[in-house]
């Protein structure tokens, strides 16, 4: 008689339930081999910070997670004649650049929705309270036996074979594995408001494409949403002190937001001056991590990877990339007989390039204002804004938006074949020191 000996499971800890958390679990929920558990300090989930866009990119991952079609209600597919995003000057309102909806038959078009509809079309691919609720984490340990986690309430969860820091930007998972890495207030605060179209419907001269206002340093970006609803978010300067204080996401009055755009066009200072109430945040970030991975057991994914302090528009394409990629990989090497650590060095090798990239064309940013400010005779304000938005927001940076889940596992198939070749870089490695090496000037969506 054979007796069945049951395979041992891997045991796997994701640890927050933003976009990124929720994609780990929906992918790994698949892999019979995973026990899953599911933590958040949240007592419930929701979302606050008003709308968030969806990238080509982002729906492609959102048909892989099922929670693309009840949001693709949310959207609007037109002809190509639609005017979908705007660059201008937000002083004089002229404008710099103009886009058309792009149409693929095969995926709904760039969209912007509120917050909480991402998340509730992601929450509904996992069963009700399968996520740990009012869980705040406060202690990693390392046991013989896996890793252990410890919660702010007392109580202690594992051992767990793997964690996945996905607790975003202020990421306690990432604080405890590299406590060398210190985030720091960017001096700026980000104001965000959603409010009914007709409170802007008299304001003249305002596109009714998504827009970026921009000044030398700050901007101000509005959208008619498909829903009846208009959102302005922005940005603007507050001390260190003030910005210290800011909590995520709290109320602040009119009064504490006008008196920064005070310098913009008409159209700009009667739509600020409209909502009675904004959310406030302050923008932290910090260096790129030169590995998301630690000690064999721990991987960092979408924002607690990359501390990038809102950049690019598409941060929970990102998230959802690094969950991809993190399941293909533990795929691959259980597949192999192979011990989780390698599952980590392979999703590292994967993703890490990735992020260099992107934080090299941050860098490519203020190499822009440099040279800009060298100009002889110097650019008069207006010229040396427009100069900037042109050179920050027309040339292609493509690959960011081309990572798509088809080039994805196109890259991983690749990756794997100079694995088994032996014979070093990956393709995507290729592609990506190749723009690192060459940088052009980027065609990049800064997050609203
Ligand atoms: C102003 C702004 C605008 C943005 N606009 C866009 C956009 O238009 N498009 C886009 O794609 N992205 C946008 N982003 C980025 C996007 O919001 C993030 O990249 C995305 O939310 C990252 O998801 P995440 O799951 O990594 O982290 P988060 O969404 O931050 O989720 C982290 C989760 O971890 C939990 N958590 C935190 N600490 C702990 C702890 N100690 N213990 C347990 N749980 C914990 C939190 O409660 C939360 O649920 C924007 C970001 C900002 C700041």
């Amino acid at each position: 008689m054979t007796i069945a000996i049951p395979e041992t499971k891997i045991r796997v800890a994701v640890v927050g339930t933003g976009p990124g958390g929720l994609a780990a679990i929906i992918n790994l929920r698949k892999l019979p081999y995973v026990e899953l558990s599911a933590f958040d300090q949240a007592k419930e989930l929701r979302e606050v910070g008003a709308g968030i866009s969806i990238n080509e990119n982002t729906w492609r991952h959102l048909k892989l997670l099922g929670a693309d079609e009840k949001l693709e209600q949310y959207t609007n597919r037109g002809d190509g004649s639609k005017v979908d995003g705007e660059q201008r000057n937000g002083i004089t309102g002229e404008l710099l650049a103009r886009k058309y909806q792009k149409i693929n038959p095969d995926a709904p078009p760039r969209s912007r929705i509120e917050r909480y509809k991402l998340q509730r079309a992601l929450l509904s691919q996992i069963p009700e309270d399968f996520i740990r609720l009012s869980k705040r984490l406060s202690k990693i340990e390392e046991t013989a036996k896996g890793t252990t986690l410890t919660f702010e309430d007392r109580t202690t969860a594992g051992p767990f074979d793997l964690v996945i820091g996905a607790d975003g930007l202020r990421s306690v998972v990432r604080q405890q594995s590299f406590p060398e890495h210190k985030l720091s207030y960017t001096g700026k605060v980000a104001y965000r408001t959603l409010i009914p179209q007709s409170a802007v419907a008299h304001i003249p001269h305002l596109p009714r494409a998504s827009t970026f206002w921009h000044t030398k340093d700050t901007h101000v970006y509005t959208d008619f949403l498909d829903n009846g609803l208009f959102e302005i978010a922005t940005r603007a300067f507050e001390s260190d002190e003030e910005g210290n204080k800011v909590s995520w996401g709290h109320k602040v009055p009119r009064e504490k937001v006008v008196h920064h755009y005070q310098g913009y066009c008409e159209a700009i200072r009667q739509v600020i001056a409209t909502p009675d109430e904004w959310l406030e945040f302050a923008m932290f970030g910090g260096p790129r991590l030169e590995s998301v991975i630690s000690n064999g057991r721990i991987a960092l994914l979408g924002d607690a990877s990359h501390p990038l302090s809102g950049a690019f528009g598409s941060g929970a394409a990102f998230a959802f990339e690094d969950a991809y990629v993190l399941t293909k990989a533990l795929e691959y090497t259980h597949s192999r007989g192979q011990p989780i650590g390698e599952a980590l060095r392979l999703y590292d090798e994967v993703r890490s390039p990735h992020y260099k990239g992107l934080y090299a064309i941050l860098n490519s940013f203020g190499k822009n204002a440099k040279e800009i400010e060298a100009i002889s005779p110097p650019l008069e304000l207006n010229e040396l804004i427009n100069e900037t938005t042109r050179r920050n927001w027309t040339a292609s940076n493509e690959w960011i938006y081309k990572y798509d889940v088809e080039q994805v596992t196109q890259v991983w198939k690749e990756y794997l074949d100079a694995q088994e070749a032996a014979s070093g870089l990956s393709g995507l490695t290729l592609e990506k020191e190749k723009a690192i090496k060459e940088p052009t000037i980027p065609q990049i969506a800064i997050e609203a």
